[in-house]
């Protein structure tokens, strides 16, 4: 069957990656001149599979509220506020409690699960070097109520199998000695041993060359503006360098997919979130991370990759502006210097980075079918998109060639929104 991928990004990259070797015949389009030029550019790195949550979550409001009372949010949200940003306030708000958060915690689990197992079929497909490491991820405490807090999810990954250690301050060293500095401010650590970290970059450039040698026909600098339709059924995209057809279309537009999505009626609660990310070189070894932190008080991730630190975080709350905002990359910096403070070169020539995280409002992506026959979603990965990209590709993959899905897509799919079109399949 000839498909279409709309975007190639991570996610678009990997869904024209599976659909190849399930022997489609497979065209990505995208405005940028090669794959990974935007969000998936220069993310956090974290391959988070156990870390995997909704940012939604009960105590998100009063979060906020101290966020904002120390002057020290890591959410800015811009004065002259959208409808657009109301609405997904809104929204996530609503998913603000016990139990919300655990049906979402738990649909990202089962994903991020399959995703991490789809990765490692990539990694035995062929040889793909993406800096990537094994170490697992630890998130720390700073105070005893954020461990009571951890034990809200122990359950739930209890539930999902995941593998977890808690760590007291010693165990946090051992396993991160650049912690060292910071031992007496730490209350300790949640550690999970199946996380890996690695380049997001580097892995979608890796899988586009093995695209290419799989017969994917990639179309660069090519500006999608709209999809057509006929009979109930895509029947081509219209862009700067003209008309595609194909059998299937499946859209992985990022941040972007709500607004082509519209013009076919599709409403998909896709929101632009902004992050930034500061890339650092190593300045010694054993004082640098060797894996990824999560600091989910400041909420910033820390991640080696190679002889760099990649600290990323910070979420900005303004539509579609690119602007990088030099406070919030100052707070990021100050992160940094809280976890590992002797850690990185000092530079003037540091490489900031910006990009819209597409957020859903429950955290989880949507993957499946749409009311039209031949039009598929792989998009809304939010903050997760690189830990939950290998498990999309192939979920998308499976669903497109008909396949029975090797994990239900109940409430990953867009039928979960009382709001959308209800859906013509039904999967597990
Ligand atoms: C600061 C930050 C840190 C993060 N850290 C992590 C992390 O540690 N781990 C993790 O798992 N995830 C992380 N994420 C999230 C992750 O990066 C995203 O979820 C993921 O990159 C989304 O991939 P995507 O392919 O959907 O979107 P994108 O990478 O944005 O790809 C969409 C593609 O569509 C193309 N496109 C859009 N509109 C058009 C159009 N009209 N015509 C043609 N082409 C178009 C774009 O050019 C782009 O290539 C982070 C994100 C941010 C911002």
């Amino acid at each position: 069957m000839k498909v279409i991928v709309l975007g190639a990004g991570v996610i678009g990259t990997t869904s024209a990656y599976f659909l190849a070797k399930q022997g489609h015949d497979v065209t990505v389009l995208d405005r940028q001149e090669s794959v990974a030029m935007e969000t998936s550019h220069a993310n956090a790195g974290c391959l988070s599979y156990g870390f995997s949550s909704p940012w939604a979550s009960p105590g998100l409001p009063l979060n906020l509220l101290k966020w904002f009372l120390t002057g020290r949010s890591p959410l800015v949200i811009n004065p002259n506020i959208s409808i657009e940003t109301i609405k997904f306030l809104y929204r996530m708000y609503k998913n603000c409690n016990s139990k919300s958060y655990e049906i979402n915690k738990s649909r990202m689990l089962r994903l991020a699960n399959y995703s991490r197992q789809a990765l490692l079929e990539i990694e035995s497909d062929f040889d793909i070097q993406y800096e990537q490491r094994r170490q697992g991820s630890l998130q720390l405490f700073w105070d005893t109520k954020e461990i009571e807090k951890a034990k809200r999810d122990i359950s739930i990954l209890e539930k999902f199998n995941i593998h977890y250690e808690l760590l007291d301050t010693e165990g946090c060293v051992e396993a991160e000695p650049g912690l060292k500095y910071v031992k007496n401010k730490l209350s300790g650590g949640l550690r999970f041993n199946n996380d890996f970290t690695g380049n997001c970059y580097l892995f979608s450039n890796e899988i586009y060359k093995k695209c290419i040698e799989m017969g994917v026909n990639f179309e660069f600098n090519t500006e999608i503006k709209s999809i057509k339709i006929n009979n109930n059924k895509i029947s081509s995209v219209l862009t700067s360098e003209g008309e595609f057809k194909a059998d299937c279309y499946s859209v992985s537009l990022g941040s972007y997919s709500t607004k082509i999505l519209s013009q076919v009626g599709i409403k998909t609660p896709i929101y632009p979130v902004k992050g930034y990310s500061i890339t650092l070189p190593v300045l010694t070894d054993q004082d640098a991370p060797q894996s990824t932190i999560m600091d989910e008080k400041n909420k910033i991730a820390i991640t080696r990759l190679g002889d760099r630190i990649r600290v990323a975080g910070m979420a900005h709350l303004t539509d579609f502006d690119k602007n990088l905002r030099t406070k919030s990359l100052e707070s990021l910096k100050s992160g940094l210097d809280l976890v590992f403070p002797k850690s990185y070169e000092p530079s003037e020539n540091l490489n900031y980075w910006t990009g819209f995280r597409p957020s859903t409002p429950d955290g989880t992506p949507i993957i499946g079918p749409t009311p039209y026959s031949n039009l598929y979603l792989n998009t809304g990965h939010g903050t997760l998109g690189w830990t939950m990209s290998s498990g999309s590709g192939k979920l998308l993959a499976d669903i497109v060639s008909g396949n029975q899905p090797e994990i239900s897509i109940e409430g990953i799919d867009m039928n979960r929104y009382s709001f959308s079109n209800k859906t013509r399949k039904n999967y597990g």
